[in-house]
């Protein structure tokens, strides 16, 4: 055990502390996890830490977009348009149960910044850089073929649009099944436990040093290559390595809102520009809920990350004036989310919406790689090129040959080795589970529903909701420990179930039982039964007055 560790420190973190790895990365979100994966995939002994909880980051608080990014091809970006498109298609094959094809209505109302000739070009362009892809080509529509696909559209104006398609995918969700796929090639990861120096040695950076977030214990993690995937507060790492480093990023807010989807009365993703300032909008389905997004405005990464007053605001008004029968207001709003975008650094004279969502490998002075930028999009192919570094760096000779790319784009994602639920709805029927529990089991976990069966089948009252609103189930809870490493009732009720988001109390009336749950798989004692249930206080949606359409 390195010297500074503690014996009696948590599980997760002793195993982690136990051995030098080949690579240690620093951050769980997409990017981190992307690169765990990739790692372990490629042989190397590679461990990860968060401070938080995986995909507490930015990670769970994204647009839920696997998209090449239509709105990019008016900036001229094909080849990041056409390399993220690619990787939607290589997404949606392995983890078809996350990641799945959503059609996109494109209405184009008088006046609007992006007139039909334009739209056309771009919806051309996007199918040709497309081509051969796992989706329908795009459509170009008049006005009465957009309002038969969409008829709660406002029709004063319409000039036509178009229809097209990318994918929809549970972002948080996303980041468990890639980690686990990592757990499962051999990697080792421990979620709250923050790196609060880097340690050094005369080659260079050899090690971090964490706190346990959990406890208050401090553990030295020993590795070769350090790689910083804190995502918006890569800055604040690299300044351990380098007190004068300059920053690379621009952090700029993004806030969603949720309603239910009827109040909208849509079926489609809408992509659309906002009539309050002209920038590229989405109302999108999920399941029988809408979210609004997203508003970009420049934030600290030590902002509070919460959707404000002006955000609700400016979300409401852009979709009522799209949806004049919407008439939402304050009240319809049923939670709401904010996250920060990473986004690289360049002329401060552009506006937020206009700053580049490329990403950037650099090598600091004391050789801690620093992964920033990208996109949840374009997370594996970020990954390889990290780890095309990472084996040079471990053998500069013969690094690539000795640690060659692992198929990262071919082998499924936990979850994904199959898109047919035919044999887990026979078993889950013998179980008494109804058929709307088995279809949004397998949409959760793919062929993983089996564990969840199993859970059942050994103990039936596993079977029953935790909250009268939502369809997840207690045995949801124990497989989110044992299997998805969840710490606390928040990483359950918020990332791993969602219920934060889809639930008008925020998954409150879940939080005693969740806790009473979780106690079986850690141990807890019922005073800790009780502090972990009181410890989880998402936030209200900010409440906003909000004036009917424009
Ligand atoms: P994060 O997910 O933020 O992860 C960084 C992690 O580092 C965090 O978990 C944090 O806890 C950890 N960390 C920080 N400091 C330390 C430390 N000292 N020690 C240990 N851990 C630490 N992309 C798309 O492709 N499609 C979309 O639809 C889309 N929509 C978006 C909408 C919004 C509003 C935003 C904000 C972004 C969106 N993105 C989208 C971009 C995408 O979400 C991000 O690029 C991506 O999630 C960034 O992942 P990351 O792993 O780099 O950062």
């Amino acid at each position: 055990m390195n010297q500074g560790t503690r014996t009696f420190l948590r599980a997760g973190l002793a195993d982690l502390a136990a051995r030098e790895h080949d690579v240690l990365v620093v951050g769980g979100g997409i990017t981190g996890v992307g690169v765990l994966r990739d790692a372990a995939m490629r042989g190397l002994r590679a461990a990860l830490v968060d401070r938080a909880d995986f995909g507490a980051g930015t990670s769970s608080r994204s647009s839920r977009l696997i998209h090449g990014g239509l709105r990019y091809l008016e900036r001229f970006q094909w080849g990041l348009v056409f390399e993220a498109l690619r990787e939607r298609r290589i997404l949606l094959r392995i983890a078809p149960h996350l990641v799945r094809r959503l059609a996109f209505v494109v209405p184009v109302h008088q006046g609007d910044r992006v007139g039909r000739w334009k739209l056309a070009a771009g919806l051309t362009l996007y199918g040709v850089l497309a081509a051969g892809g796992n989706v329908p080509r795009p459509r170009i529509l008049g006005k009465a073929g957009l309002l038969s696909l969409e008829p709660n559209l406002r029709s004063r104006g319409l000039k036509g649009g178009g229809l097209y398609y990318d994918a929809q995918c549970d972002d948080a969700r996303l980041v468990i099944a890639t980690l686990r796929s990592a757990l499962q090639h051999g990697g080792v990861a421990a979620n709250y436990a923050e790196v609060i120096a880097l340690e050094t040695s005369a080659a260079g950076v050899s090690g971090v040093r964490v706190r346990d977030r959990l406890g208050s214990d401090e553990a030295v993690l020993k590795a070769r290559v350090i790689v910083n995937a804190t995502g918006p507060w890569s800055d604040g790492l690299r300044r351990m390595e380098d007190p004068t480093a300059n920053p690379i990023l621009r952090t700029t807010r993004g806030s969603h809102v949720v309603v239910r989807r009827s109040r909208i009365g849509h079926t489609h993703g809408i992509t659309f520009t906002s009539p309050v300032d002209g920038r590229v909008m989405f109302v999108l389905p999920w399941q029988d809920l809408s979210y609004i997004g997203t508003t970009d405005t420049d934030a600290s990464p030590d902002a509070d990350l919460s959707a404000d007053l002006a955000d609700v605001r400016y979300l409401l008004r852009s979709t009522n004036a799209l949806f004049p029968h919407a008439r939402l207001a304050e009240e319809d709003v049923i939670s709401s989310w904010a996250g920060l975008r990473p986004l690289l650094a360049s002329d401060p004279s552009l506006s937020a919406s206009a700053v580049s969502r490329e990403h950037r490998l650099l090598r600091g002075p004391k050789g801690m790689l620093t992964i920033a930028g990208g996109k949840l999009t374009t997370y594996r192919r970020m990954a390889a090129e990290v780890l095309d570094a990472v084996v040079k760096e471990l053998d500069p000779e013969a690094g690539r040959r000795r640690y060659p790319r692992a198929p990262t784009d071919e082998e499924p994602l936990v979850g994904g080795e199959s898109e047919s639920w035919e044999p887990f709805r026979h078993a889950g029927t013998e179980l008494g589970l109804p058929p709307t529990t088995l279809n949004y089991l397998f949409r959760q976990y793919g062929t993983e529903t089996a564990a969840l069966l199993n859970l059942v089948r050994t103990d039936r009252a596993l079977s029953r909701p935790i909250h009268p609103e939502h369809p997840a189930l207690a045995a949801e809870v124990i497989h989110a420990v044992r299997r998805e490493l969840a710490q606390r009732v928040e990483d359950v009720l918020d990332r791993r179930l969602h219920l934060a988001a889809e639930t008008a109390d925020q998954g409150r009336a879940a939080a005693p039982a969740v806790a009473g749950l979780m106690a079986r798989e850690l141990g807890w004692t019922t005073e800790r039964i009780r502090e972990e249930a009181a410890r989880f206080q998402p936030l209200p949606p900010p409440a906003a007055t909000v004036p009917d359409g424009l």
